[in-house]
């Protein structure tokens, strides 16, 4: 089958035909840990998102509606066959000595079949577009899930794209001419977001007295430091980037004071601007994207 169009958006998650089809490089970074994501009913007294790291164990509970809780258990590459072998007794236990209220509900887990193993590891294309296809969300960059920040990320590229695609017909412009905006807008901004999720992927790959409690004493600061909190808000959310120092490492483990509140004007100057959002608006002279070849202007 022969098929036609202006633009062809890949959009198929981590495995992604399109991505191929661009002939894309991507180098992979793989963990040394595997997660089992299962939910089941929940007790009434879990209502809020919780993070239990203990050792080399971590659970992560996320209510859900219809009294639901979605869960995610770390556990060591090795371990999954095991359990298996050792029947669900054992994962039942797991869950219940990090969090005893769910004794009862987490057995209501009835088949392995229920609970599905998610293998974490991380990519950045290296190209975003190539003539009239583009990549987006997990098709373009994949991330550790610790911090949470995949479908943001997804969500960005698309209104990034969506943008230049609406402002390339509203302003007769051969979109293969204009779409290096998107990977130029999207791509590095990708590149941080990644290299944020994979340093708290790290704080969590590894247990310990020591790691375990630098890691709680840094969430602390985080949680307690009004400027260190927006800067880790600001960077994860993808609305901003305003890179952490070696300065903000020393706060973060309390070996230096916490820096002053930052004021509403000083937050929102941190967030990008439309103009580097959508840089194609400002740039109406010169409507060449980067890295086209042709000035922006088809031949006859
Ligand atoms: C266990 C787990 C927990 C996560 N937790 C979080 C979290 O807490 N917060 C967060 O932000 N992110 C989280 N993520 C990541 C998040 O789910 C992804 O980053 C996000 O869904 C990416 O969106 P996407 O649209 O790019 O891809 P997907 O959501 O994967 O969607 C791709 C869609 O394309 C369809 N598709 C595939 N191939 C084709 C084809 N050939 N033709 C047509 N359709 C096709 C697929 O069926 C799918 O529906 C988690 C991921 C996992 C695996």
């Amino acid at each position: 089958m022969r098929v036609e169009a202006d633009l062809f958006v890949g959009a198929e998650g981590r495995v992604s035909r399109m991505r191929e089809e661009m002939s894309t490089k991507t180098r992979r970074s793989d963990y040394n840990h595997h997660f089992l994501t299962v939910s089941f009913d929940r007790p009434e007294t879990l209502d809020e998102a919780t993070i239990i790291s203990r050792g080399s164990r971590f659970l992560g509970l996320f209510p859900l509606p219809d009294h639901q809780v979605r869960t995610v258990f770390l556990i060591r590459p090795d371990e999954f066959k095991a359990m298996r072998r050792e029947g669900l007794e054992r994962f039942y236990q797991e869950y219940r000595e990090l969090r005893p209220d769910l004794s009862g509900y987490v057995e209501g887990i009835r088949k392995w079949q229920e609970i599905q193993l998610m293998i974490p590891f991380r990519h950045n294309a290296d190209r975003y577009c190539r003539d009239n296809i583009a990549i987006l969300g997990d098709a373009a960059h994949n991330v550790h899930p610790m911090a949470g920040e995949g479908m943001n990320m997804a969500i960005q590229d698309a209104d990034i794209l969506g943008h230049l695609v609406s402002w390339s017909y509203e302003h007769g412009r051969p979109i293969d001419d204009t779409l290096s905006w998107y990977e130029r807008v999207r791509q590095g901004r990708a590149r941080f977001i990644s290299e944020l999720s994979h340093l708290s992927a790290l704080a969590y790959s590894y247990d310990g007295d020591l790691v375990q409690r630098a890691r709680s004493r840094v969430l602390q600061r985080i949680e307690q430091s009004d400027y260190l909190h927006f800067k880790y808000m600001l960077n994860i959310s993808g609305l901003g980037e305003w890179p952490e120092t070696l300065f903000d490492r020393f706060r973060q483990l309390g070996l230096l004071p916490a820096e002053r509140s930052l004021s509403k004007a000083e937050r929102l100057a941190r967030r990008f601007r439309s103009r580097e959002d959508y840089p194609w608006l400002s740039q109406a002279d010169n409507l060449a994207a980067p890295g086209s070849t042709n000035g922006g202007v088809k031949d006859a």
